[in-house]
């Protein structure tokens, strides 16, 4: 075996969930090569602004804690949001969902993605057993229980006791591992820009949903505020072609003008949007992770943050197979980390697609058991809670990693 070398883990991609399995792995005294298309920026221009922004459980903060990576990630710009509004029409139902009446300083935080990727990356960077490789095409893939290898396109190869494709929705690995996917279009583009409001972000995320599809204002520094607006593929082209006060009047009647006129603060982009599983996580010597292994509709924020717990169970998963001497690629480790994961992306997967479905349809006598479910679920205590410990992660079995305190170690 000639070149990039011989690793205990090999992951493709690191992107936010591949480079914290990575370093999650790296602490644990694995060696760790780490393949990314290109070097990721550590640093960006004084108030330039990334379109992609995550809303963070407190899940997903406790494993970027105890990844020792949160207190980076506050220095470069973290925004806690407070309160949730969801809504359809103003004045009718209305669900609020508060901070305060959890007991909790917060519902979670709106983090651009470039700041969780810089200080994933400048702590793997400071990490002993990390070998990053740039640019390699990838070519050719052999997996086994005893181990596995890649094959480059310069000729060179590598071979790991276990690989792992964190290489996101169009998943190479997946591709040449032979993976199937259950996918289907959504027939929706998400647009996504930054705004600034004239009456503040109120530590709030807003989210209205609409026949075409839902808009969330999600809060950033001071008054800006990320937006996602889902809408069919011929609406989001025309939202991102309209002249800027044109798109500014939209958006703004759009929202309501639940805070004030909002202002474009910079470009604008469109992702397709689509739902998609991978058939198996799993196969001898690969392991799939994040997008690569399930793609959700981004309406309640949770593809990253589904993400990360699959990182944090395949690094608990590991930790026991050491302790009982196995080997990290046996197809019999490789399945915990399966059945601890499929089943609650799945159920979310559902849930959000329920969701699109619930509010995309205009039927008068479903637009109208909305509303009154929405004033219902927003009156009702015990119901709204259950809703707030959603937003926070919290209500499942979490891995360790994801719980507070934990030693980040596996
Ligand atoms: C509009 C929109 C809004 C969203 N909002 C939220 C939100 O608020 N909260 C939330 O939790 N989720 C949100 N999501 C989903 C979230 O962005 C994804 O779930 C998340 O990016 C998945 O992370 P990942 O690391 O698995 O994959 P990716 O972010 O896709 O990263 C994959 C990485 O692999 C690298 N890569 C790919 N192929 C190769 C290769 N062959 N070799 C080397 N490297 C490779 C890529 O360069 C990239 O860095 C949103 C999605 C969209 C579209």
């Amino acid at each position: 075996m000639s070149g990039a070398g011989e690793y205990d883990i090999a992951v493709v991609g690191g992107g936010m969930v591949g480079a914290s399995f990575a370093l999650g792995a790296a602490r644990a005294g694995l060696r760790v090569a780490l393949l990314e298309r290109a070097e990721p920026a550590l640093e960006w221009p004084e108030g330039s602004h990334d379109l992609r922004v995550s809303a963070l459980t407190r899940a997903s903060q406790r494993i970027l804690e105890n990844l020792g990576v949160w207190t980076r990630m506050r220095e470069l710009g973290i925004t806690p949001y407070e309160h949730m509004r969801v809504w359809e029409r103003r004045g009718i139902g209305e669900i609020a969902f508060d901070a305060d009446e959890i007991g909790e300083p917060d519902l979670g935080h709106i983090v651009e993605n470039r700041v969780i990727v810089a200080a994933l990356w400048r702590a793997l960077a400071a990490q002993d057993g990390v070998t990053p490789l740039f640019g390699r095409t990838i070519e050719a893939l052999e997996t086994g229980a005893q181990g596995a290898s890649l094959g480059f396109a310069d000729g060179e190869s590598l071979r790991a006791a276990l690989l792992v494709g964190a290489d996101g929705a169009r998943s190479r690995l997946r591709e040449l591992a032979g993976i199937g996917l259950s996918a289907r279009d959504y027939d929706q583009h998400a647009l996504v820009a930054t705004v600034r409001a004239e009456q503040g972000n109120g530590a709030t995320a807003w989210q209205r949903f609409m026949p075409g599809g839902p808009l969330a204002l999600l809060p950033l520094r001071r008054d800006l505020f990320s937006i996602v607006w889902s809408a069919d593929p011929a609406q989001a082209a025309d939202l991102r072609q309209a002249a800027p006060e044109a798109f500014e009047e939209r958006l703004t009647r759009a929202s309501e003008g639940v805070r004030g006129r909002l202002r474009l603060q910079g470009g604008r982009a469109v992702f397709p949007l689509r739902l998609q599983h991978a058939n198996h996580y799993v196969q001898p010597g690969l392991a799939l992770l994040g997008d690569a292994a399930h793609v959700i509709h981004p309406l309640a924020g949770q593809g990253v943050n589904l993400g990360l717990l699959d990182a944090a169970a395949l690094l608990d998963v590991l930790q026991q197979a050491r302790a009982n001497s196995q080997s990290p690629g046996s197809l019999a480790v490789l399945r915990r980390y399966e059945r601890a994961r499929k089943g609650h992306n799945l159920a979310v997967q559902l849930a959000m697609d329920g969701f699109k479905h619930l509010f995309g349809n205009p039927n008068p006598l479903l637009a109208l058991g909305r509303n009154l479910g929405m004033g219902l679920a927003g009156r009702i205590g015990p119901l709204r809670r259950q809703f707030e410990r959603v937003a926070l992660g919290q209500g499942m079995e979490l891995p360790p990693l994801a719980r507070p305190g934990a030693a980040g170690d596996c």
